[in-house]
């Protein structure tokens, strides 16, 4: 099959790549979007966003169903089932994106794979996976969903401990559980966790692991067990949080853009370019990413306004 031209490819139909297909096509630039799933990403599996700004709530797949709508109005090509597997630069104006049936060459990439929430895989935790039922892995999204209730929250890293300290502010308990005896956080972080368990708003359990989530329509409970001990012991509660990290979807861009240690695409975060020229990226795929939605279609935004100064002149790539 010949190849397809076109100005710029977008990896990836989540909310960063819709939010990216909407400027760059209301620009008049051709616009692919390839998505190896169908469009939405990580944002369709909740039905309660609260935090997005100028709309009180909504579900996620209905914001994405407008997304598409909206970008499609501009002539924007949405393509699913249609996983990116490999990207090459062949010179200075064209970069390769090979999917298993068809090869695009375009001006200009952005990349918006995004990252998945790592998991427990413990029984329980893909049947109450959403706010409503019970399970979440993200702090900001979905404490104030927990206010007066009981909570778990799972991990010790950075993350996990800001985004308990943040559901200290709702839930009336929060119970932290650690695998470990010390924490792997900021020494700023922990002391100000350890501040909180000074209160009743907090416990910390330590040498400790989730084995399975219970419940019958939500979460009523889990079932925790001392490393050291082996001693299993259940703790009532009406969610857990899993915070023990993000696993980027950047696999198929090693040795194609600088990464970090864990995966996450290197850039600069004024206008989200890779060390490749023509080649940005957005959203939770990047390093430091924030995560959210805002941001990440926020990212997006700035690299599509942005790729017309690299086409006009593309010695602005290494301009700071
Ligand atoms: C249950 C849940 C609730 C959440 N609630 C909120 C909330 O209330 N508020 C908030 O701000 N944030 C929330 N978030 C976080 C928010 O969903 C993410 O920050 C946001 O989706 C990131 O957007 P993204 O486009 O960068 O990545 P993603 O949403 O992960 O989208 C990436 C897309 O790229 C595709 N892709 C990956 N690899 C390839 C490839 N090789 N080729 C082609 N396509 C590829 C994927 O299929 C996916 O569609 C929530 C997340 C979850 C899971």
């Amino acid at each position: 099959m010949a190849d397809i031209q076109t100005d710029v490819v977008i990896v990836g139909a989540g909310p960063a790549g819709l939010a990216a297909a909407l400027y760059t096509s209301r620009n008049r630039f051709d616009t692919i979007v390839l998505d190896k799933f169908i469009p939405g990403g990580q944002i369709n599996l909740t039905d309660r966003i609260e935090n997005y700004p100028g709309i009180v709530k909504i579900s996620g797949p209905d914001m994405i169903a407008e997304q598409v709508k909206q970008c499609e109005t501009f002539g924007a090509k949405i393509k699913g089932n249609s996983e990116v597997i490999s990207i090459k630069k062949l010179d200075a104006g064209n970069i390769e994106v090979k999917t298993d049936e068809d090869t695009y060459i375009a001006r200009v990439i952005i990349l918006t794979p995004g990252s998945d929430y790592r998991r427990l895989d413990v029984p329980g935790e893909d049947t109450f996976r959403n706010a409503g039922a019970g399970v979440s892995y993200c702090g900001t999204c979905d404490a104030a969903f927990f206010r007066d209730k009981e909570v778990i929250a799972i991990g010790g890293g950075n993350v996990a401990v800001e985004d308990t300290i943040h559901l200290t502010r709702f839930a009336s308990k929060t119970t932290m559980i650690h695998r470990r005896d010390e924490f792997r956080a900021e020494k700023i972080l922990v002391e100000e966790l350890l501040e909180i368990e000074k209160t009743d708003k907090l416990d910390i359990i330590y040498d400790t692991v989730c084995t399975q989530i219970n419940g019958s329509d939500r979460v009523e409970s889990a079932t925790l067990q001392n490393v050291k001990t082996g001693e299993t012991f259940e703790k009532s509660c009406d969610g857990v949080f899993v915070f023990v990290g993000m696993i980027p979807n950047t696999g198929f861009l090693k040795g194609v853009v600088d990464m970090d240690e864990h995966g996450f695409i290197k850039c600069d975060t004024t206008y989200f370019r890779t060390n490749v020229p023509g080649i940005f990226v957005a959203g939770d795929c990047r390093w430091n990413a924030a995560m959210q939605l805002v941001t990440a279609c926020g990212d997006a935004v700035t690299a599509a306004v942005f790729m017309k100064e690299y086409l006009r002149d593309p010695e602005w790539w290494t301009r700071a």
